[in-house]
């Protein structure tokens, strides 16, 4: 199937893709380019975040960031805005047992081959959005993770290609029923739960994925602390192998598994989940009413 890229070129007709040294004259005040979205009094925006830690600008992109964004103009101080989840993804497609060490504590080596599986859209929060535990599980865990964002339509991608088509890296919470993953086998509902994908709270588009040290905190007590370069499959083997399953779209997401130290969560608690070069996922948990 042909997807038509008219998305990807510039509102104008300009079918020239986005040269990075255009990227970087948007930018040149920051060393890389965040994306976020945003809800202001003005309404929901994607934005470029720029500018100093603390006193940063969300500079409005008119339309979507894929492709050649271009600016509406507006602008707000950072603070004074929510951010949201970072992207609007038709699937989020996830890695399981991408650690060693976290096959390990599941009981088993990792598999060979990647393991996939997908979460529904409907599972993404933004920061600060409450994790809900539903009734239904007993067990809801945390499980830190690495995010790939596609930026362009693509299939059948070779691994030392995938930098071409990755709009660039967020933070995710892969946040699991674990008592209803066992218990099913397939993990459509453990992993599915609406609120069980937060992602954010920026994507960064300049980053290199490949040694990143990557951390969850429960309240502030360390969990799980470990180094992207661990990952058994990395980022362009993960790419290769699921555009060749299926076609990836612009916004698409990929989680690329948790190391060890999975744990549950209690309602009343807060998670977060920082990778050096990113930033940091903050959610509180609670109970589903
Ligand atoms: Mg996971």
């Amino acid at each position: 199937m042909e997807y038509d890229d008219h998305i990807l070129k510039h509102p104008t007709g300009s079918a020239k893709p986005v040269s990075r040294r255009l990227r970087h004259r948007w930018c040149d005040s920051v060393a890389t380019m965040r994306l976020g979205r945003i809800a202001s009094p003005d309404g929901v925006a994607f934005v470029s975040i720029e500018g100093e830690d603390g006193a940063e600008t969300a500079r409005e992109i008119a339309e979507h960031p894929f492709g050649t964004p271009t600016f509406t103009g507006r602008s707000w101080p950072l603070a004074d805005t929510r951010l949201l989840a970072p992207i609007l993804a038709s699937k989020v497609i996830c890695i399981g047992k991408n650690y060693a060490a976290h096959a390990a504590e599941m009981g088993g080596e990792a598999p060979e081959n990647p393991v996939i599986f997908i979460k529904p859209n409907t599972s993404i929060i933004g920061p600060q959005v409450p994790i809900l535990r539903p009734k239904s599980s007993d067990r809801v865990d945390y499980e830190g993770e690495l995010a790939i964002v596609i930026g362009r339509p693509c299939r059948d991608v070779k691994a030392s290609a995938a930098k071409d088509v990755i709009l660039g890296y967020t933070i995710g919470n892969d946040v699991t029923a674990r008592d209803q993953q066992k218990a099913d086998g397939q993990w459509t509902r453990g992993k599915g739960h609406d609120t069980f994908c937060p992602l954010g709270p920026w994507i960064e588009t300049e980053l290199d994925p490949s040694d990143l040290e990557i951390r969850t905190e429960l309240d502030g007590e360390v969990k799980q602390r470990s180094r992207t370069s661990l990952l058994l499959h990395d980022v362009g083997e993960i790419v290769e192998w699921i555009s060749a399953v299926m076609t990836l779209l612009p916004g698409d997401v990929i989680l690329t598994g948790t190391p060890e130290g999975i744990g549950p969560m209690d309602a009343g608690q807060k998670v977060s989940v920082t990778i050096e070069g990113i930033g940091t996922l903050t959610n509180p948990v609670a109970d589903r009413g």
